[in-house]
């Protein structure tokens, strides 16, 4: 089964609790206002990928520490099928599972969609809820906008947990060819994704 991405790290701590690999799927049927991925909203970008090479990628990833993965992009449960088979075989290693989506769970509840259902039930958190830029929040930590709901679906986490009262990070790397920054900037307060192409390169 082949999944859309736009891009991986493999071992981010900008992106959810702890240490993470963050994925982030390609194409969104939504459009939010001041989008901050907006080159991820088509379909048609990006790549595509087998589940199970990035389920092995994962697995790998935990030599760097990962405790789980989060899912973002783009729209994840535009993705449901692919990443309902990831989120279950990298949690049945013990990682755990953390979604961004756009949709509130009660929108996603109301789909009637076995795949969406199925990834519902391999997730320990879901941040829901469109991104609305009247609304920035500032104090919860990986949060955009105060609509949007943080939705404990196991007990792996709570809302006790100290990772919530930290300050949002932004992460910088280079790769030789591009900049890659993601994480939360304190303005706007969304998670972003970049690449800064080196000048020449292919
Ligand atoms: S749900 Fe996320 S990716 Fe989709 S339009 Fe809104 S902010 Fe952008």
């Amino acid at each position: 089964m082949r999944l859309r991405i736009a891009q991986t790290i493999s071992v981010t701590e900008a992106e959810g609790p702890g240490r993470r690999f963050a994925i982030w799927v390609q194409g969104c049927p939504l459009r939010c206002p001041e989008c901050c991925n907006p080159e991820m909203l088509t379909f048609d970008g990006g790549r595509d990928v087998e589940v199970d090479q990035l389920i092995a990628e994962v697995l790998a990833a935990r030599e760097s520490g990962i405790e789980g993965i989060t899912l973002i992009g783009g729209e994840p449960f535009a993705h449901a099928e692919p990443l309902a088979l990831l989120a279950r075989n990298v949690r049945a290693e013990g990682l755990s599972v953390m979604v961004f989506s756009g949709y509130t769970l009660a929108e996603l509840r109301q789909m009637d969609d076995d795949a969406v259902e199925r990834l519902l039930a391999e997730t320990d958190i879901l941040v829901d809820g469109r991104y609305d830029r009247a609304q920035p929040d500032t104090t919860r930590r990986w949060i955009g906008s105060a609509n949007q709901q943080i939705h404990f679906l196991s007990h792996r986490y709570s809302a006790d947990d100290s990772c919530w009262t930290t300050r949002d990070t932004l992460e910088v790397r280079w790769n030789g060819q591009e900049l890659l920054v993601n994480g939360f900037p304190a303005k706007p307060a969304v998670s972003m994704w970049r690449s800064i192409r080196k000048p020449g390169a292919e």
